[in-house]
């Protein structure tokens, strides 16, 4: 899971950057309000968070959160202020930034803000949102992503692998998947969907040790992470 860290005290970036990374996070650091914003306007595997300091060179924390907001990004903001005055928290707020957070601070007060505020996120987006082990799915954007690699699919495929992470751990007779996927009935010749399941595994499976599809002799299909993970 992607968190951009927008923070330009040497020794604080670092310490967050490695310390998120330890907690199973994929961090990146932006050491400026420019690059960060770039960074979080641009990746092509969007942040799932932003932890984001006010005192920036070049463009400050507000304006960073006020032009993602501006330009339609959503992402769950958590600002880091050396100040404690009361009406930075509530202009922080206002601009649509999900916590706060005044420096100094210990590690796992922010880790834990972090987990509350990805928590959130998950809720509201569980709609356009899948996620099954390691693999993600953006139903908004049509993307995919496995260990945050994206992966390339055909619409059918995609359609496919939407129908198996919706109904994760259930077997889906091929019959099934072609009244769902094709809107047909394939009855006589469930080889069309042998062949786009295999084709789907080599993207989705292949490349990976461990596999989320799988196949039920006579019965069907159906995918599963191979175990839950701690988060
Ligand atoms: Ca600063």
């Amino acid at each position: 899971m992607k968190i951009l860290i927008i923070e330009d005290e040497l020794k604080t970036g670092n310490y967050l950057k490695q310390g998120l990374t330890e907690a199973g996070f994929n961090a990146d650091l932006a050491r400026n309000g420019p690059d960060g914003l770039h960074l979080a306007l641009t990746a092509e595997e969007p942040y799932r968070l932003i932890i984001l300091d006010v005192m920036l060179p070049g463009i400050d924390g507000w304006e960073v959160l006020s032009t993602l907001r501006l330009a339609g990004n959503q992402v769950p903001v958590i600002f880091l202020t050396a100040n404690s005055q009361v009406d930075d928290r509530v202009k922080g707020l206002e601009l649509g930034a999900d916590d706060y957070l005044i420096k100094p601070f210990a590690f796992s007060e922010l880790l834990a803000r972090v987990r509350t505020s990805l928590r959130h996120a998950n809720n509201a987006n569980e709609a356009t949102f899948l996620r099954v082990g390691d693999l993600e799915l953006d139903l908004l954007r049509r993307r995919v992503f496995r260990q945050g690699k994206r992966i390339e699919l055909t619409e059918k495929e995609f359609s496919l692998l939407v129908l198996f992470m919706q109904r994760q751990g259930e077997v889906l007779s091929s019959s099934l998947i072609a009244s769902q996927v094709w809107d047909m009935n394939f009855d006589s010749d469930t080889n069309v969907i042998a062949v786009a399941i295999r084709r789907l595994r080599s993207k989705v499976d292949d490349p990976y040790s461990s596999k989320l599809i799988h196949t039920l002799r006579g019965m069907g299909y159906f995918l599963e992470a191979p175990e839950r993970a701690s988060e």
